[in-house]
């Protein structure tokens, strides 16, 4: 397909699972590539922690595969149901346990795929290690689709853990707690994932919170620890000692419980006004209270509502404006309101994407230098020259 495409000179966009969140699978003209029926298990071999599986195996395919053999695939973006392992790749997807344990491009030892004119390349493979010549492999995660059209990948797996406990913390506001998720980093914890959920968020997704809410709580903060059972019982009691300073209330929720209501927050936030303008800006991890009540703030520049929640351990900001659809003049507000967040993100020395990707939507915002600019462009033209794959998208 590809080969034919680039013979005449008809663009190509490839489509993973369609979740992504930045619009790059929305092709700009010519031919939508659906990866959907790429779903072989080329080989799986848990007693060297690792598998390879064709690029549009489901994530949660590959998590499920992973556990029924004791082992464990640790990127979890959100949409894993329908997201497939290519588009996982293609947007260096992160998620919740991303705080320990990385997004996905450090799970990824290998990768196939078609390059232009139409090729089909290997880079890497069932290795732990290779350090020879440029990092092709690392260029092509985070690609989304604008540099080759990933066919299959070597993953890398590790023991699953043997137990896993959240601890929740609840805070009058966005200060008091991003200085608890300070401490708990400052104190050597290494916990699995450390999440934050500010005001709005619990005032909409508290109901259906699995645990107890106490009075005047402004701000939550959700850790996990994982390990040997005696390991993750020793974190889980220093991270309870640690978030409960200061803290209006801790808990230890059931993980199946917390996560599963972690899962339904973007749903119960739209649910509001009927839809949701959100970004993914990553901010250092001492910018965050800043970066979170600024956010915030924005929203009501725009006379938007707007709610905050996202993976503080990662310095990593989802916050939403809430929208009417159908409302022109309040989508037009968001939109500005998102551009402004980019400026901020920029401003507190971080990123436009922590997770997403520029996609179609943040194209143009990233804050390069003419000569970064310059470096991106010609990575993108070494690899396609006539610039048909996924155009429009990320430069
Ligand atoms: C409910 C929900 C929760 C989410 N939570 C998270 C989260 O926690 N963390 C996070 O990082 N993201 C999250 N996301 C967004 C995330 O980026 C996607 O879920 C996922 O990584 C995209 O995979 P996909 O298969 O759906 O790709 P698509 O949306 O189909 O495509 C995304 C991009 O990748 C390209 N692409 C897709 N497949 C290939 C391929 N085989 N070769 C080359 N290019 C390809 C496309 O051209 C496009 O540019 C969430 C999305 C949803 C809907």
């Amino acid at each position: 397909m590809l080969a034919w495409c680039y013979e005449r000179d008809v663009p190509l966009t490839p489509r993973g699972g369609g979740t992504g969140f930045a619009g790059g699978a929305v092709p700009l003209g010519g031919v939508v590539l659906s990866l959907e029926r790429l779903t072989r298990v080329r080989s799986f071999d848990p007693l060297l922690w690792r598998i390879e599986v064709e690029a549009g195996v489901r994530t949660s395919e590959v998590r499920r595969l992973a556990r029924e053999s004791g082992l464990f695939f640790p990127p979890d973006p959100g949409g894993a149901e329908q997201s497939q392992i290519g588009g996982n790749i293609a947007t260096n997807a992160g998620g919740a346990h991303a705080f320990k344990y990385g997004v996905t491009g450090r799970w990824v030892t290998g990768l196939e795929a078609a390059i232009p004119p139409g090729e089909l390349v290997r880079t890497g493979g069932p290795l732990r290690k290779d350090v020879a010549g440029y990092d092709l492999k690392a260029l092509l995660v985070g690609s989304e689709g604008t540099l080759g059209v990933i066919t299959a990948a070597w993953l890398r797996l590790l023991p699953a853990p043997e137990a896993v406990h959240p601890v929740v913390a609840f805070y009058p506001d966005v200060r008091a707690g991003c200085d608890a998720v300070l401490r708990v980093v400052g104190s050597g914890l290494e916990a699995s994932a450390l999440e934050y959920f500010d005001a709005g968020t619990l005032a909409l997704a508290g109901p259906s919170y699995p645990g107890t809410i106490p009075p005047g709580a402004g701000f939550m903060v959700a850790a996990e620890a994982d390990g040997s059972r005696d390991e993750a019982a020793r974190l889980r009691d220093e991270l309870l000692s640690v978030l409960g300073e200061g803290a209006l209330a801790a808990e230890t929720p059931s993980p199946g419980e917390l996560w599963r209501w972690r899962d339904g927050i973007a749903f119960a936030v739209m649910a509001k006004r009927g839809g949701k303008l959100g970004e993914d800006i990553a901010v250092p991890l001492d910018r965050l209270a800043e970066a979170i009540e600024e956010s915030v703030a924005l929203g009501g520049r725009y006379g938007l509502e707007a709610v905050s929640w996202g993976h503080a351990g990662d310095g990593n900001l989802h916050t939403n404006f809430l929208v009417d659809p159908g409302d022109p003049d309040e989508l037009a507000r968001a939109g500005r309101a998102g551009e402004g967040l980019f400026e901020l993100a920029l401003r507190l020395d971080g990123t436009v994407s922590g997770e997403h990707g520029l996609g179609l939507l943040k194209r143009g915002y990233a804050g390069w230098t003419p000569r970064v600019a310059r470096l991106q462009q010609a990575i993108k033209d070494a690899f396609d020259p006539k610039g048909l794959l996924n155009p429009g998208k990320k430069l």
